[in-house]
């Protein structure tokens, strides 16, 4: 079997046809091509999994600090937040937020973390399955399995579009890892193919046009949040799909659009630094206090 990953409508249909989910479809063409067992693929799936298991918990220690200062400790303040029972949108929400923040604040205390797409992205799709893992009781096998499904749409968005923010803009970026997010959760909850490219189309409408504008060229400012948003958007496209909402533009039509508009997007809004939140008086601040 081969899959081109041009398509992820394509992939879908593909799914459908076989009367598979687009997990057991990614893992079956993945162990071919690659020469592996199924067992031993979704073995080196479960190996980045205990990596992101790990970032989240160290992400969550007291005292942790990025190296340049900016960022750390906001996990924990929201994780600490949560449990005194203040959730305006219930404990899982709040939950999946702090994840987010945790492995993206370790990302930037230069803590080992898995590029989910990217480095810059990493909190999100870590967030979105441990959160569910803990809130619904899904096991390792079940997760790993819906992060071939994460896989499979990072791979068709590297593949007709792009997945950095310097090429895309954090629409690229973080806006590929709510999709994969929000793909996988639908496939942790059985909710079908359509479903899962679905929650990717709604998230790309929702997330077109986001910049990349990191103060003082580094990933925490306002990276770090843009995780927290990121889980949520993921969260949101996810439930909307489940539901049987459907987008009316295809899934593939709204990851040509969004490389369309990151193409269009100015390169002071593409990781350089030189635009958005990057260029505003505190962040010239914040960039001549960490680098001169
Ligand atoms: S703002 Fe740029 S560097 Fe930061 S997460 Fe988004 S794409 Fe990555």
């Amino acid at each position: 079997m081969q899959i081109k990953y041009n398509s992820l409508s394509a992939v879908a249909d593909l799914a459908i046809e076989n009367n598979m989910s687009i997990s057991e479809l990614v893992i079956k063409e993945q162990a071919e091509s690659m020469g592996l067992s199924e067992a031993e693929i979704k073995a080196k799936m479960l190996e980045r999994y205990n990596i992101m298991k790990r970032a989240k918990e160290e992400g969550l220690k007291e005292g942790l600090v990025s190296v340049s200062g900016l960022t750390g400790g906001d996990a924990l303040k929201l994780y600490k937040y949560r449990e005194k029972g203040v959730n305006i949108c219930g404990g899982i929400f709040t939950k999946g937020l702090s994840y987010a923040l945790a492995v993206n604040e370790y990302n930037a205390a230069m803590g080992k973390i898995v590029a989910t797409p990217t480095a810059g992205s990493c909190g999100i799709l870590p967030a979105a399955m441990i959160t569910m893992q803990e809130e619904h009781g899904f096991s390792d096998e079940e997760i790993v399995e819906a992060m071939f499904t994460a896989s499979a749409v990072g791979m068709v968005v590297a593949t007709i579009a792009n997945v950095s923010g310097a090429e895309g803009g954090c629409q690229a970026e973080c806006g590929s890892a709510s999709a994969m997010s929000a793909a996988a959760i639908c496939e942790l909850f059985k909710a079908g193919p359509k479903a899962c490219i679905n929650a990717v189309a709604i998230t790309f409408k929702n997330v077109l046009g986001l910049v990349c504008d990191p103060v003082a060229g580094l990933v925490e400012v306002p990276c770090v949040k843009r995780n927290a948003s990121g889980v949520a958007t993921a969260f949101m496209a996810a439930q909307l799909a489940m539901s049987g909402i459907e987008s009316k533009i295809p899934v593939d039509e709204t990851i040509l659009t969004m490389k369309r508009v990151g193409d269009t997007m100015s390169t002071s809004l593409k990781e350089t630094a030189e635009g958005g939140l990057a260029v505003t008086p505190c962040g010239c601040a914040i960039s001549k206090r960490i680098l001169g």
